[in-house]
């Protein structure tokens, strides 16, 4: 029997670069636990820019920290999942294997570039590293793709700044440089967790601009976290929404936008400034408080602040469930029928 009639619900897609299937955390303290990641799954394709948004809270770190295993256990838990890259599955990975991954075929950006580089060593020193650790290169070889990869990302002379030390940089820079270690040994997979918060807008959309070009140019998947789906609509091929340690929606840009299912979604998308709009307006924010991680969720963690609220809501979880091609919400309400769904 083929493996395909052996699991028929199940199409494998060569083009998936990254699959994370039922990813559950949490965090052991002295009177509780914190469930942080609740279940959840997704994949990501070769090429692809995928954003994942959500509110302060939502998981979107826990869920990419826990996947590059880089969380410290204690307090962190990884208690169910797979995270499939390249035919292994990396939770079953022992550290030194799990060090190969990240900073290879993974590269990482994060926040804040001032906690992430060392501030004693120069910015050469910590490109050349990896590159002479991961892909052997030597010293003379390292330096000048360090200096390929500063005029990469945009540093002016970077023959001359490849000696300097982070605080020399700017914020904008330092984060350039960032990308520039991330991007050292070609990964398939680059990760950046909220890394232009920090910044100003001129230089997050020149971020932006550049990783666009630098995707397009090399060829890599993107997984691009941020709280503000504005920042990202430009770019991203797909976007996932999270709340409550899940995902309640994911679709193709576009549909997201144009045909948000989830009741948590299009309160996002009411948040986001539009053309003509007052400023009070565009300071409308979502009504009521974010869920206490307390409890692993059996109810729609949404509920409370939804205003479709269901009594099966509050009894039965829904589920991530298609709702067209390519898009699913874990909703029990219709959003574009106005009324519960009945199919499910
Ligand atoms: P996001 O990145 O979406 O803002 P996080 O993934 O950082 O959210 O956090 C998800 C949840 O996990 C939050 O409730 C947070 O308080 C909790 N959490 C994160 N790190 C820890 C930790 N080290 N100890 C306990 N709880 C944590
Ligand atoms: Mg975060």
């Amino acid at each position: 029997m083929s493996n395909a009639s052996k699991h028929p619900k199940r199409t494998i897609n060569i083009d998936t670069v990254l699959e994370v299937s039922n990813l559950q955390t949490v965090f052991w303290s002295r009177n509780n636990r914190i469930y942080a990641v609740n279940g959840i799954s997704f994949h990501l394709n070769r090429g692809e820019f995928l954003a994942v948004v959500g509110e302060s809270g939502s998981g979107k770190s826990v869920t990419m920290m826990s996947i590059m295993k880089l969380l410290p256990t204690p307090p962190a838990e990884i208690v169910a999942g797979r995270v499939r890259l390249g035919g292994r599955d990396l939770l079953s990975l022992d550290p030194h294997e799990m060090r190969k991954v990240r900073g290879g075929e993974v590269g990482f950006v994060f926040q804040d570039p001032m906690t992430s580089l060392n501030p004693v060593v120069t910015v050469g020193y910590q490109l050349m590293e990896p590159l002479r650790k991961h892909l052997g290169l030597r010293r003379s070889e390292a330096r000048k793709r360090a200096i390929e990869l500063l005029s990469l990302v945009g540093i002016p002379s970077p023959q001359d700044r490849i000696s300097d030390y982070p605080h020399q940089f700017s914020g904008g820079m330092r984060q350039r440089v960032m990308i520039a270690i991330a991007l050292a040994c070609d990964p398939k997979v680059l990760i950046a967790d909220e890394p232009t918060t920090a910044l100003d807008v001129t230089i997050q959309a020149q971020i932006l601009e550049l990783v666009k070009k630098l995707r397009q140019e090399i060829g890599m998947s993107i997984i691009w976290i941020t709280h503000d789906l504005g920042v990202v609509a430009g770019i991203a091929d797909r976007v996932m929404v999270m709340y409550g340690g899940l995902v309640v929606e994911c679709a193709a840009v576009d549909d997201l936008y144009a045909n948000p299912r989830h009741p948590y979604t299009r309160a996002l998308l009411e948040t986001l400034p539009r053309a003509g709009m007052a400023l009070r307006e565009r300071l409308k924010s979502i009504s009521g408080q974010p869920p206490h991680l307390t409890a692993f969720p059996t109810s729609c963690p949404f509920a409370p602040r939804c205003p479709h609220v269901l009594d099966r809501c509050r009894r039965e979880r829904p589920p991530q469930m298609p709702v067209s091609e390519g898009h699913d919400a874990a909703c029990w309400w219709d959003i574009s029928k106005g009324r519960p769904r009945d199919d499910v």
